[in-house]
C-alpha cells in the first residue's frame, strides 16, 4: 500500500478516535443537561401547583372538599398535570391527558419522580404531597413528554455521526493529498534512480531540494553516492581500457610474428630461432599481465589475507636469494636485519617486496648498487628497498602507484613493466593496514619504504 494512503488512513484513523471521544461526552453532556432542566422544569410546576391549591383551599378546609383550580391553566403542551386525593383517587387531570391519567408509582402516591409511556411517549415526572390544615390535603402530580428532549438529542447524535464521518473523510482526502505532495520529490528520485539503473549515466544528478530537510538531505546523499558511483564506474571503465590495450600488444606481436613464420617456408635457422624468441618474450609479458590482473582481481574482491605472524627477517633474506640471480651487473645488498614479526599474509609479503626489489633492479642502471633493509621502529616494521638508478621526477610520485601508471611506458614495457607492479604491492600493504613511502631523487635513486605494524 502507498505511504501517501496509508498516512491518510492513520490520520483519518486518530482523528476519528478523538472525534468520536468528543462527540461521546458532548452527547453524555448534553442529555443530562437535558433532562436536569427537564426536571426542574417539572419541580418548578409541581410547587406552582401546589401553591394554587394551597391558595384555592386556604378556607376551604371545613366543608371537607377540596377545591381544585382548573388545571388546564397549568397545563402545556406535552405537559401534564394531576391531581390525586389522599388515597391515590384521581381527582383531577389536565384536558391533554383525555381518557388516560398519569400512572402512579407503586400503587400510593410517593413523594419522587417517576416515567412512564403514556400514549407511546416516554413522559418524566414528579408527585409532591400538598399539606392543608396540618394533614395531605392532596398530590399533585406533574409530567413532561421527552418527545422534545429526543428529538434535539436525535438530531445531535445524527449532526455528531453526519459531521464526523464527514470531517474524518475530509482529514483523511487532505492528509492524502500533502503526503502525496511532501513525497512527491521521493516518487521522482525513485524514477531517476531507475532511469539511472537503466543507462548507466551515472553523470545524471537528482534535483537538490531544500537541504535542511529530510528530504533535501536524501537528495544530497543519493547524490554523493551517483558521484562516487560514476568515479567508480569510469576507473572501472579506464581499467578495462587499459586491460584490453595492455594484452592486444603482445597477441598483435604473437601473430605478427607467427604469421611471419607461416609466409617465409625457408626461414633461416637463426632467424627463426629469433622469431621464436620474440614470441616467448610476449607470452611471457601475457602471462605476467594475466598474474598481475589477477593479483589485482583478488585485491579488489576484498579476499581475506591468512593472517599469521610472519618473521619478516626471513622474508627479506628469502626475497634477497631469490632476486640475486638477476640482478646482472648490480650489487645487490643485504644491510640491516633486525628480527621482526608482523602480523601478514607471508606469500603476499613476499609479493610485495619482490616487486619493490624487482623495480629497483630494472630501474637501476649496470653497475648501481640495490640495498634491502629491515628495521624496527616501533610501532613500525619497516623494510627499506634503496637503490642508485634513475630515479623518479617529483611531478610523477604522486601518480606511481595508479594502475597501468608508467613513467616511461615504451621503457617500462621493454623492461617487461606491467604497471600494475606498485598498486599491487600498496593494495596489500593497506591490507596489512601499513603504508608505503618514497622518497626519489632523479639521476640518483629512489627508496620504497614499506611499514607494517609490529606484531606483539
Ligand atoms: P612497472 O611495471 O612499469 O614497473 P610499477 O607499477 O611497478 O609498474 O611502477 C610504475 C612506474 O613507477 C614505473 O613505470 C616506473 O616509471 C616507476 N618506478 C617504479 N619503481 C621505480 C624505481 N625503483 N626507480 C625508478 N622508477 C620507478
Amino acid at each position: 500500500m502507498p505511504i501517501r494512503v496509508r498516512l491518510a488512513l492513520w490520520h483519518g484513523a486518530i482523528f476519528g478516535a478523538a472525534l468520536l471521544v468528543f462527540g461521546v461526552a458532548l452527547y453524555a453532556i448534553m442529555a443530562r443537561h437535558l433532562a436536569s432542566m427537564a426536571d426542574e422544569g417539572v419541580a418548578g410546576r409541581v410547587e406552582h401547583l401546589a401553591t394554587a391549591l394551597r391558595a384555592a383551599n386556604a378556607d376551604g378546609r371545613m366543608s371537607n372538599t377540596l377545591v381544585i383550580p382548573p388545571l388546564d391553566t397549568f397545563e402545556e403542551a406535552e405537559v401534564y398535570v394531576q391531581v390525586l386525593a389522599p388515597d391515590g383517587a384521581v381527582l383531577s387531570r389536565s384536558g391533554n391527558l383525555k381518557e388516560q391519567s398519569l400512572p402512579i408509582p407503586q400503587g400510593a402516591p410517593r413523594q419522587g419522580e417517576f416515567s412512564a409511556v403514556l400514549g407511546g411517549v416516554e413522559v418524566r415526572g414528579s408527585v409532591a404531597p400538598v399539606a392543608i390544615g396540618g394533614s395531605t390535603a392532596a398530590w399533585v402530580q406533574v409530567a413532561v413528554s421527552n418527545r422534545q428532549r429526543e428529538m434535539v438529542l436525535q438530531r445531535l447524535r445524527w449532526a455528531l455521526i453526519g459531521g464526523g464521518a464527514g470531517a474524518v473523510a475530509l482529514v483523511g482526502l487532505l492528509s492524502g493529498a500533502l503526503a502525496g505532495r511532501a513525497l512527491a520529490p521521493v516518487s521522482e528520485m525513485a524514477e531517476t534512480a531507475r532511469a539511472i539503473a537503466l543507462s548507466r549515466g551515472f553523470d545524471r544528478r537528482l534535483k537538490a531540494g531544500n537541504p535542511r530537510d529530510e528530504l533535501g538531505q536524501l537528495a544530497l546523499t543519493f547524490n554523493e553516492m551517483l558521484a562516487s558511483l560514476e568515479k567508480a564506474y569510469a576507473a572501472q571503465e579506464q581499467f578495462a581500457a587499459h586491460a584490453s590495450h595492455e594484452l592486444r600488444a603482445p597477441l598483435t606481436g604473437i601473430r605478427g610474428n607467427l604469421d611471419l613464420m607461416g609466409m617465409i617456408k625457408d626461414m633461416p635457422e637463426e632467424e627463426r630461432q629469433q622469431v621464436l624468441g620474440q614470441v616467448r618474450r610476449e607470452v611471457e609479458r601475457l602471462s605476467r599481465l594475466v598474474n598481475d590482473l589477477l593479483a589485482l582481481a583478488r585485491a579488489d574482491t576484498g579476499q581475506e589475507l591468512e593472517l599469521r605472524p610472519v618473521e619478516l627477517d626471513a622474508v627479506v633474506v628469502d626475497v634477497y636469494r631469490q632476486v640475486l640471480p638477476t640482478a646482472n651487473g648490480l650489487d645487490l645488498r643485504l644491510a640491516t636485519l633486525e628480527p621482526s614479526v608482523v602480523q601478514g599474509d607471508e606469500d603476499r609479503l613476499k609479493e610485495v617486496l619482490l616487486i619493490l626489489v624487482d623495480n629497483a633492479i630494472r630501474y637501476t642502471p649496470q653497475g648501481g648498487t640495490v640495498t634491502l633493509a629491515l628495521r624496527r621502529e616501533p610501532p613500525w616494521v619497516s623494510v627499506d628497498v634503496e637503490d642508485t638508478g634513475m630515479g623518479i621526477a617529483p611531478e610523477h610520485l604522486p601518480h606511481i602507484f595508479q594502475r597501468f601508471w608508467r613513467a616511461d611506458p615504451a621503457r617500462s614495457r621493454d623492461r617487461g613493466g606491467t604497471g600494475l607492479g606498485l598498486a599491487i604491492a600498496k593494495g596489500i600493504v593497506d591490507q596489512h593496514g601499513g603504508e608505503i613511502l618514497v622518497a626519489s631523487t632523479p639521476g640518483r635513486g629512489s627508496r620504497f619504504t614499506v611499514r607494517l605494524p609490529a606484531h606483539g
